[in-house]
């Protein structure tokens, strides 16, 4: 679905991304997890081309991004961005069907699909003409699934969306996103920064340091043959994790 050949990424004097080859699978949940300030985000973005790589190539299902086809292409691929990025000013439905309103879907069109994936991500219909600050944490994220998914699209990329939630909140927000990613049989990008859940949503999980990927593999693999003492520390770090296994 998504191929990184030799991409790499500097801010100023920093390197964000050393010299990166990734290969995001069709049909899988890949989780990007490290510490903060590894570079999680900054993948993330390049796979979008929100920002551009100083070196390599991006391919998307086999094609790179250029000026004609990046719009084309974005409208295949559904983001969602780290605090959420809905716009206070807009209810939950205006913020879930900004693209499609685009595009010029009309308004039939436009209610079907929002009350559909409503149902899909469980936010309450009655909810739908609130702003976000009327919402909850929770219920924010729910809105910028919708918008993500709205125009059906091929992949979903999601940067740490459970990250601000309270526990209780957050342990329902993981169990249907993943009843989702199962429904609808998306290819996932997901980044986190917590363990259990990288163990709990990744058919495959990379684990970055420094701005180089450090492994590559199932939880099992990272556990029971790590590539690096810093893989076992990682893991170890977070409160004794023996894997979902
Ligand atoms: P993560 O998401 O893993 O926390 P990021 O990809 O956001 O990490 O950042 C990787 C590194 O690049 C960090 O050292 C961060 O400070 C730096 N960085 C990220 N964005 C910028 C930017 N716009 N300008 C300068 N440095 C940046
Ligand atoms: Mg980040």
């Amino acid at each position: 679905m998504l191929r990184l050949e030799d991409v790499s990424k500097r801010y100023d004097t920093s390197t964000a991304l050393h010299l990166t080859d990734l290969v995001i699978d069709e049909g899988k949940t890949t989780v990007l997890i490290g510490p903060s300030g590894c570079g999680k985000s900054t993948l993330l973005k390049l796979m979008i081309n929100l920002i551009e790589p100083d070196s390599g190539k991006v391919f998307f299902k086999d094609t790179t991004f250029s000026a004609t086809n990046i719009l084309q292409i974005r409208q295949q691929m559904g983001y969602v961005i780290q605090d959420g990025g809905l716009f206070p000013h807009l209810t939950a439905r205006e913020n879930a069907t900004m693209v499609a309103r685009d595009l010029g879907w009309q308004n039939h069109r436009l209610e079907t699909r929002i009350l559909e994936l409503a149902d899909l991500t469980r936010f309450p219909r009655d909810g739908l003409d609130r702003y976000p600050a009327q919402l909850s944490g929770g219920q924010c994220q729910r809105v910028s699934l919708m918008r993500a998914l709205y125009l059906d699209p091929e992949i979903l990329l999601m940067d740490e969306p459970l990250a601000a939630l309270d526990p209780m909140v957050r342990s329902d927000l993981q169990e249907d996103l993943k009843e989702i990613f199962l429904a609808l049989k998306k290819t996932v990008v997901l980044v986190t920064h917590d363990i259990h859940e990288a163990g709990f949503f990744g058919d495959t999980i990379v684990l970055l340091r420094e701005g180089r990927i450090v492994q590559q593999g199932s939880m099992a693999e990272l556990l029971d043959a790590p590539a690096d003492p810093f893989v076992t520390r990682f893991v170890k770090a977070q409160h004794g994790f023996s894997g979902d296994r």
